[in-house]
């Protein structure tokens, strides 16, 4: 086994270039969810050259591609891909580095194929995580259906091999009351903007009630037409986020309890807007992975940094690990302090850190892939282990 794992360093290394090549590509050409239509050009391209069968569009999503090579009968190991960019700011969550790093991985492991234990490899690109939520609409496809265990990495300031991640869901609120002259009639008008205020003063003393890792943040979307118009229609929009999918749901109806209460007192009518299905779920832990990668990490001189709770974002892997074994440890591609989601995180995505951090990262996902294909018994531990973790799922009323 230590012999093929001995060759994926060079593999890895022999790509170098490429890979680097392909990640400024990305990074210089910044798309959004679901236009990333030259960012999964690239990585498909490469991936095909590098010997994998590919599948475009899979889950219907124009987009998402999967790309398999097979040696025979075994387990089925993904590795992940994201390449989409935020509005304004560009790559400045590294997603370039994500793509080259899984597309790295895995041709390192295309070039060793004759000698890889049986099973099979794929790499899927997964779009538009930036809040479209494109691995939703994968695991909906059916895309991780016959998958044992998912991996991916992510950028960041430090090394952190395992990371809580917030779910996430959101709740829009819109009032509608009735238009009156603010100044000759405002007894005959009912105040939509009054109703989204008193929401947002509820919200206000509900956060005070609430576990500390838990977030809810909004912004009014419609405020009114005219200063001289009584509001005849308001809106607004929060995110409410938790580290435990009960306590998410739980913590929406408490939300939506506030603007119900401001409709009520205001006298509005209250639509509540939810979208359920794209909800963001936390991030199920998988020690049995995150040891593995943590193992080939160390062969590799990586210098870990405690995991920690005190900077939680949440994204769509959060959903993949809640219906199979999944891990997505945090690289350090930026120096240490750098926020992500800044432009200076931005800058530093294609910097010489970024570089060392995705060739790293290829080779320990490569090698932990490697790992689980010789071990179908720590895929089945993998498996066990998040059986014994899945909590009941609370119902999305
Ligand atoms: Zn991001
Ligand atoms: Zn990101």
């Amino acid at each position: 086994m230590s012999a093929v794992k001995d060759l994926i360093g060079p593999a890895v290394d022999r790509l170098a270039s490429d890979l680097e090549t392909l990640s400024r590509q990305i990074h210089d050409h910044p798309e959004l969810g679901y236009q990333e239509v030259k960012a999964a050009t690239w990585l498909t391209e490469f991936l095909d050259k590098h010997g994998f069968k590919l599948e475009r569009g899979v889950a219907g999503v124009d987009t998402a591609f999967r790309a398999t090579i097979e040696t025979g009968e075994g387990p089925t190991i993904a590795i992940l891909c994201e390449y989409d960019a935020l509005p304004g700011i560009g790559h400045a969550c590294g997603h370039n580095v994500i793509a080259a790093a899984g597309v790295g991985a895995g041709a390192a492991l295309a070039a060793v194929r004759d000698r890889l234990p049986k099973g099979r490899v794929q790499v899927i690109g997964t779009p538009a995580e930036e809040g479209g939520g494109g691995k939703i609409r994968l695991i909906k496809g059916g895309v991780f259906n016959r998958v044992d265990a998912a991996m991916m990495i992510h950028g960041f300031d430090r090394w952190i091999l395992h990371q809580d991640l917030l779910g996430i869901v959101r709740a829009g609120f819109e009032f509608t009351g009735k238009a009156a002259h603010a100044s000759a009639d405002p007894w005959e008008g009912v105040n939509a903007l009054d109703a989204v205020i008193q929401t947002f003063n509820n919200v206000s003393m509900l956060r005070q009630q609430i576990r500390p890792e838990s977030r809810i943040h909004g912004i009014v979307t419609s405020g009114g037409a005219a200063a001289n118009i009584i509001p005849e229609f308001a809106s607004a929009l929060f995110y409410v986020r938790a580290p435990e999918l009960d306590e998410m749901w739980a913590l929406q109806k408490r939300v939506i309890a506030c603007a119900e209460g401001a409709a009520k007192a205001t006298g509005c009518t209250l639509k509540v807007v939810q979208q359920p299905d794209n909800a963001y779920e936390p991030m199920k832990r998988n020690g049995t992975l995150v040891e593995l990668f943590r193992a080939n990490a160390r062969v590799l001189g990586v210098v870990e940094s405690p995991e920690s709770r005190e900077r939680m974002g949440s994204s769509d892997i959060g959903n993949v690990s809640q219906v199979i074994p999944a891990i997505q440890p945090m690289v350090q591609i930026a120096p240490e302090g750098t926020p992500i989601h800044s432009r200076a995180f931005e800058e530093a995505a294609v910097r010489p850190l970024a570089r060392d951090g995705m060739l790293a990262s290829a080779k320990i996902m490569a090698m932990t892939t490697c790992d689980l294909l010789a071990n179908p018994a720590v895929v089945a531990d993998a498996r066990r282990e998040f059986d014994a973790a899945t909590a009941p799922r609370r119902e999305r009323a």
